[in-house]
């Protein structure tokens, strides 16, 4: 039994997967193809990369601090979700895919642009737009249905990285909240910020000295430096209406 399965890898899915696990929630990110970023021929408008940055680059680094922060990965593409006991939704949840055993969880996030038809058995309410239907939820993305939530696109985000990312992380954050984890922020402080004030470091937070900072400053600009060195050779995935030659 996992705390928590997020369907879909995508911007939102990787941006709640990194809240929760760093949470101490053991996350699963269970994803069936790719994200609809890597179409995307140059991701310009995501804050923190002032010339850009390749969307497949993008979706590496950011699954690669997924896996830092401790979620796990499964490939596959969910077709059937139901709860364990339908009188008690405390009890979790079975998540069925197209390919290895059924999986249980105790909280599930649909993150899973465009697809939403496999909790239609939950009831947990849509709405039709055009040929998609996005998942009914509320500010801070829980749907109907305790323990599911929705994040990104599929909750009807505006459809642009940040915002997938944004939401994602928020509702991260809820999931968090609804498990009862002993939490304020999830913030690394330096040292003495709040014990320089007789305060102990709050629940999610951490202090961390001077020596500390450096080494977690030098791993950063390795990881940055081997990323960026190359240009990929991954380009950008054509729309399937698009005739090849
Ligand atoms: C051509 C193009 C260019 C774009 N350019 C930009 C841009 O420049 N700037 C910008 O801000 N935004 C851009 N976007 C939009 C951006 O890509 C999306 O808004 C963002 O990716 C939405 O994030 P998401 O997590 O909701 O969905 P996604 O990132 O698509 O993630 C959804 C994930 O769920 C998985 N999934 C779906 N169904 C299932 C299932 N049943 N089981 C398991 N996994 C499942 C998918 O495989 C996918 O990995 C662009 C989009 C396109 C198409």
């Amino acid at each position: 039994m996992r705390d928590v399965c997020i369907v879909g890898g995508g911007v939102a899915g990787m941006a709640t997967a990194i809240f929760t696990a760093r949470a101490g929630l053991d996350t699963l990110v269970i994803d069936g193809g790719e994200s609809i970023l890597a179409r995307n021929a140059s991701l310009e408008n995501y804050p923190g990369f002032p010339d850009g940055i390749d969307a497949r680059r993008y979706l590496q680094l950011v699954r690669e601090q997924a896996s830092t922060a401790g979620a796990t990965f499964e490939l596959g593409h969910v077709t059937h979700v139901e709860p364990i006991d339908e009188t008690d939704l405390e009890a979790g949840f079975v998540v069925e895919t197209d390919g290895g055993e059924p999986l249980e969880a105790r909280r599930l996030v649909a993150a899973s642009w465009p697809d939403s038809e496999y909790i239609v058995p939950l009831d947990v309410g849509r709405i039709q737009r055009g040929s998609k239907h996005l998942v009914d939820v509320d500010e801070a993305g829980r749907t109907a249905v305790d323990g599911v939530y929705a994040a990104g696109r599929i909750a009807g985000e505006p459809h642009q990285a940040i915002v997938a990312a944004g939401h994602g992380a928020k509702v991260g954050l809820a999931v968090i909240h609804d498990a009862d984890v002993n939490f304020y922020h999830d913030w690394v402080a330096p040292e003495d910020y709040f014990t320089g004030r007789d305060r102990e470091v709050p629940p999610g937070c951490e202090e961390i000295d001077d020596d500390e900072r450096r080494r977690r400053d030098e791993r950063a600009r390795e990881t940055i430096l081997e990323a960026f060195a190359d240009p990929l050779e991954d380009e950008p995935t054509m729309h399937p209406s698009v005739e090849s030659d």
